[in-house]
């Protein structure tokens, strides 16, 4: 008889996003005329951008005609996709070529099966509180341990708190990690790390010989001087980073479906190359994301793309800015939405988070996330984001100060 994966029965339910969904058609039931407000979405919602949609359109025709036809892309991303995000490293003074550059449809795959080409054994290290998909993924592959239902924990799986008292950067953790995952603009919180804190990882990382698993899907929200990029912009990251990358939050492809992720040929373990394993991996579980999508992400890293991308990046930005500055002036504890679309709130009087989240949904028809939900250290914080339209941003705000 088949029996099923243990590991993946270990698994504990996806209990935040289904909880808040159920209570917000629960009270939209018993309250059909709230008028409410979303800024819980963690999803974009402009519309692709005009240089995007031509490319689209160009790139379906070709598909149309037996000389521009084109099948199975390969495996590992179509040249001048891989070329054009070379350049674009290079022009931040970044050393990676193009076979370091493999595409994806997107980093919630890549961050969740990257761990297929480490030992089983391996220890992961995690921020807490984190975007869910790093440790679901281990639990799944069994490297995780047992699960405390108590608070939340895996019992091989190294925590990583990240508060307000470290500025939600990590410390160095005390047990030695073999994966280390980090991501940074965080979600959830909205703060993101220096270029001399993220230097001081690749040089630990170094050291111990641990990989760091750099998620960078919010790169583009980057507004502040010497915050990082890339980790490549770390002096030996060659040798401990693979960094993950998304058009999603950056050019709305979260419909489309776009990512790529760079593995240094330096990095090198018991003398194989992640770089050739991941490569090997990706050639048997991937048959290439479609050449239309790849067309249209050429088109975003065009200097006209770019503009016209970076004009959306900056209406969610204003948006977490308005979310930000607003709170602040009304007495609120409030974190990221600078470098973010991220808002990261401490709740007022000690609530818990899904007291908070009860209070705004009755009191003021307020979507939010429940910091509590990413994580135990995520206890007593709330999220919100900048995604949505900037006059429901202002509105509910305006609703928040007279809470
Ligand atoms: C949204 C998001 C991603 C990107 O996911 P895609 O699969 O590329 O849409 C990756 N990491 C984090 C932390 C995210 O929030």
């Amino acid at each position: 008889m088949a029996e099923l994966n243990e590991n993946f029965i270990k698994l504990p339910g996806s209990y935040l996003f289904s909880t808040v969904a159920k209570k917000v058609s629960a009270y939209q039931e018993a309250h059909p005329q709230a008028d409410l407000i979303r800024l819980g979405i963690g999803d974009v919602t402009k519309p692709i951008v005009p240089v995007v949609i031509e490319a689209l359109h160009k790139a379906v025709d070709e598909m149309g005609h037996a000389e521009t036809f084109r099948g199975y892309a390969p495996d590992l991303g179509y040249p001048f996709l891989r070329e054009a995000i070379a350049a674009e490293y290079t022009r931040r003074g970044c050393e990676v070529s193009s076979d370091e550059i493999f595409v994806s449809d997107g980093a919630k795959s890549d961050s969740a099966n990257i761990q297929e080409i480490f030992a089983p054994d391996s220890r992961i290290a995690v921020c807490d509180p984190v975007y869910p998909v790093y440790v679901d993924s281990n639990v799944m592959a069994g490297r995780t341990g047992d699960y405390d239902a108590a608070d939340g924990t895996w019992s091989r799986v190294i925590y990583m708190p990240c508060t307000a008292e470290n500025g939600f950067v990590p410390e160095l953790p005390k047990e030695t990690p073999d994966l280390i995952y980090l991501c940074f603009p965080n979600n959830p919180t909205g703060t993101t790390i220096t270029k001399e804190q993220l230097q001081q990882w690749v040089d630990y990382a170094n050291r111990v010989g641990a990989v760091i698993l750099y998620d960078a899907a919010y790169e583009a929200y980057i507004t502040e001087e010497g915050l990082p990029h890339s980790i490549y912009e770390c002096e030996g990251a060659r040798s401990c980073a693979i960094e993950l990358k998304s058009f999603s939050k950056k050019a709305g492809f979260t419909g489309l479906r776009l990512g790529y992720t760079v593995v240094p040929k330096e990095i090198v373990r018991g003398g194989a190359s992640a770089n050739a394993l991941w490569a090997r991996r990706h050639g048997t579980k991937y048959n290439g994301t479609p050449y239309i999508i790849q067309r249209a992400g050429e088109a975003v890293l065009t200097p006209e793309g770019d503009r016209e991308v970076m004009e959306q990046v900056r209406y969610y930005l204003r948006n977490a800015r308005t979310i930000r500055d607003g709170l602040t002036a009304a007495g609120y504890t409030v974190y990221g939405g600078v470098n973010s679309p991220y808002v990261w709130l401490k709740t007022p009087d000690h609530m818990s988070s899904w007291d908070f989240f009860d209070l705004l949904l009755s009191e003021k028809n307020i979507v939010g996330t429940p910091g509590s939900g990413f994580g135990p250290h995520g206890e007593g914080y709330f999220r919100l984001t900048g995604f949505g339209t900037y006059e429901n941003t202002e509105r509910a705000i305006s609703r928040m100060q007279k809470l």
